[in-house]
């Protein structure tokens, strides 16, 4: 134990870049870098045209809410919606107005509040100034009071092991019909230099209102080179506190108990999310190669890459010494997300081995069995028209059920 102390102080004292502690998190969730795109002041066009070009792509994105402006008001059982569908609405202030030191505090909150008030799916724990108008000191803390990062406006990414300055000031590129491209050209450095990049638009609509607002072409454009590079293609709120929860992830200590090891951590800000799932990787020379990971008694299991999936919010962990035996648990989403693909239909948030079925509209079984790494594996000919996926659970007696559409 005192070796290990010893060795642990010796690293320490070398450049912090360097020191891999006992857990690592795989950067940008196993992708070669990042991009949020956040919408703005809900435009009347985003319903309408935006909305569907994500949800097409499968892409989760960040809506900066203020009640007075758009059509938040009118239609918010839509946005609520919006916001069960995965998307993030955040806190843009009631009434659209410049955070000052003044009214930072009582502004912020009484938004969050309303925000969290609508629906359970929606946290408000991240923030944008409205204007792009970034208060002093004491305007960051009022947004620090109730969000774990705050949009301000630049052209900055973010690099993955680097700590930023200033978690209230997390720029995001302001978008104009004419620069679209810039978004492409960033995208493509996030991906070159490991770094995160964020976009801000108003409207979504052809012809474009204002300078800040996109062609629908275009806007496919900037969606379609997230995709291409690789990107993990998430919301402000996601990237952030998974990328915030690293650098307190990274330096976790292991404390050798009977059995195994404790790790704990505290939280870096009141305001993270309920739940972030981190990546991460166990290193062998702390726990060897025959290790189980458990979370309040839950035995989380490998990923295929040798990583495991946990919840950094939980603030611990148990390494056991040895596999245990124990059957992973396996834990449906409430809602499922599937996709047909070439091979087959994939699915998210599922873990483990589960029990697959699979029917046709005619309630014909096209595939009955079980199936882990997130895949039913279909023929061709079994993938025409719509199908109906279900998984189960015996152990927790629990089913999930998905829809999907074949293409032609
Ligand atoms: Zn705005």
């Amino acid at each position: 134990m005192k070796r290990q102390t010893t060795i642990a102080s010796l690293l320490l004292l070398g450049s912090i870049s360097v020191f891999a502690g006992p857990v690592t998190t795989t950067p940008w969730n196993g992708h070669p870098g990042a991009v949020s795109y956040t919408y703005d002041d809900a435009r009347v066009s985003q319903l309408p045209n935006l909305l569907p070009q994500l949800d097409s792509l499968k892409i989760k994105a960040t809506f900066e809410i203020a009640a007075a402006v758009g059509n938040f008001t009118s239609r918010v059982s839509d946005w609520i919606q919006v916001s069960k569908n995965g998307h993030e609405l955040a806190n843009h202030t009631r009434n659209h107005i410049n955070i000052t030191d003044a009214n930072s505090a009582a502004t912020v909150k009484d938004f969050a509040d309303y925000l969290r008030a609508l629906d359970t799916t929606v946290q408000s724990v991240t923030f944008a100034y409205p204007n792009c108008s970034i208060p002093g000191t004491t305007g960051k803390n009022g947004v620090s009071a109730e969000n774990f990062i705050g949009r301000g406006c630049g052209q900055t990414t973010y690099a993955w092991g680097t700590q930023p300055t200033d978690w209230m000031n997390i720029q995001g590129l302001i978008l104009s019909p004419t620069n679209t491209n810039t978004s492409v050209t960033l995208q493509a450095t996030a991906k070159t230099s490991n770094a995160w990049f964020i976009t801000i638009v108003h409207d979504v609509a052809n012809p474009t209102p204002d300078q800040y607002s996109v062609t629908p072409a275009n806007n496919l454009v900037m969606l379609n080179a997230g995709i291409s590079n690789g990107l993990w293609i998430d919301t402000y709120l996601n990237v952030g506190a998974y990328y915030r929860a690293h650098f307190t992830m990274d330096t976790a200590t292991a404390k050798a108990v009977s059995g195994g090891w404790n790790l704990a951590w505290v939280s870096p800000h009141s305001k993270m999310p309920k739940k972030v799932n981190l990546r991460v990787k166990f290193a062998a020379a702390t726990f060897g190669t025959s290790f189980t990971v458990q979370q309040n008694g839950v035995t989380i299991p490998v990923e295929t890459d040798g990583s495991y999936i946990i919840d950094f919010m939980k603030l611990s962990m148990k390494v056991l010494q040895g596999t245990s035996g124990i059957k992973s648990r396996v834990i449906l989403p409430s809602k499922l997300d599937a996709r047909i693909t070439s091979n087959g239909i994939m699915f998210d948030g599922v873990f483990g081995e589960v029990e697959a079925t699979v029917v046709d509209v005619r309630g014909n079984r096209v595939f009955h069995g079980r199936v882990s790494n997130r895949m039913v594996s279909l023929r061709k000919e079994q993938m025409r028209g719509i199908l109906f996926l279900t998984l189960s659970d015996r152990a927790s007696r629990t089913s999930v059920h998905a829809r999907v559409t074949a293409i032609r």
